[in-house]
């Protein structure tokens, strides 16, 4: 994170969707130009405006931020192979930010842990 990323904090007001507020305006000009009633534009404009901020709220709430890794310091040395049940690949893992990781995924379903519990 830079100072960039930081909200001005004096510095008046600032939209804060601007591809949605531009959509809409856009929207409502052109409505007006096409001449339909100036009042119907309006109300239009104000629900498609409710129902663009309602849906980006609810994306930003299911969107999980990616925790950051912790510094290379943390990391654990560990050799542990993986096999995939499905296809037969192996990997081995060799730093993990704990260690007991969790397994990775193959094949989209988790591998299967090879390495003796004893050799961790
Ligand atoms: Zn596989």
């Amino acid at each position: 994170m830079t100072s960039e990323d930081q909200p001005e904090r004096s510095g008046g007001w600032r939209p804060k969707h601007p591809v949605i507020d531009g959509l809409i305006i856009i929207g409502l000009v052109a409505c007006l130009i096409a001449g339909y009633e100036p009042i119907k534009v309006i109300v239009a404009a104000g629900a498609a405006w409710l129902i663009l901020r309602i849906g980006v709220l609810m994306l930003g709430g299911m969107a999980r931020p990616i925790p950051e890794p912790p510094p290379v310091g943390e990391l654990r040395k560990v050799k542990i192979t993986y096999r995939c049940e499905i296809c037969g690949t192996e990997v081995r893992m060799t730093v993990a930010p704990d260690q007991d990781p969790e397994a990775p995924r193959h094949c989209q379903d988790d591998m299967i842990m090879m390495t003796p519990i004893d050799d961790l």
